[in-house]
């Protein structure tokens, strides 16, 4: 049990959603290991990128039942930017429905304060929510990255970027 008292319990969906880069296994694909909806295999053995893993919901209380990633059908994470959402690619509109849109977008509305983004990646397109609308971002690869142009906080424009030319 984590100290938020929360379990994984019946949800293996970081099992599916995320890439395991030490078992060369891709995101929105099932680990070979799972057994989905029991556990691990191999718990005792299991990489150490497995073993290091807490989606926020099983840490942060703050993240209210709801949430929970086998039951919403999303798996949320924190980056160096702000909130990362991945959806399970068989539910593609889960973020979509209430109350998930809705608390995105609220989240997204107080990130813009501090500079924090929300991002939703289905499959392997990212979408940047923002208080106003979204920015479908298509594919995003590991060298790219977004840029936000602002009017005051609010963001009016998300493009997609080579790392390399924002390093020139
Ligand atoms: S998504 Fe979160 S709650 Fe579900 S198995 Fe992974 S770490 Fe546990
Ligand atoms: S090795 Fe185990 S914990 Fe890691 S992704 Fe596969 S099933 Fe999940």
């Amino acid at each position: 049990m984590t100290a938020s008292g929360r379990r994984c319990g019946d949800c293996t969906l970081c099992c599916k959603v995320m890439a395991i880069e030490e078992l060369a296994k891709p995101a929105n694909a099932w680990c070979r290991h799972c057994k989905p909806g029991r556990g691990c295999v191999i718990y005792d053995d299991r990489p150490a990128e497995c073993r290091s893993f807490s989606c926020v919901w099983l840490i942060n209380q703050l993240l209210e039942d709801h949430w929970r990633p086998n039951k919403s059908k999303l798996v949320l994470t924190t980056s160096e930017d702000g909130i990362e959402v991945r959806c399970d690619p068989g539910v593609p509109d889960a973020w979509r429905r209430e109350p998930f849109r809705s608390e995105l977008q609220q989240w997204a509305i107080s990130g813009e304060t501090v500079d924090t983004t929300v991002v939703v990646i289905v499959g392997r397109r990212m979408t940047l929510v923002t208080g106003e609308r979204e920015f479908d971002l298509g594919i995003v690869g590991p060298d790219e990255r977004i840029v936000r142009e602002f009017e005051g906080t609010r963001v009016v424009n998300a493009t997609v970027v080579k790392a390399s030319n924002l390093d020139a």
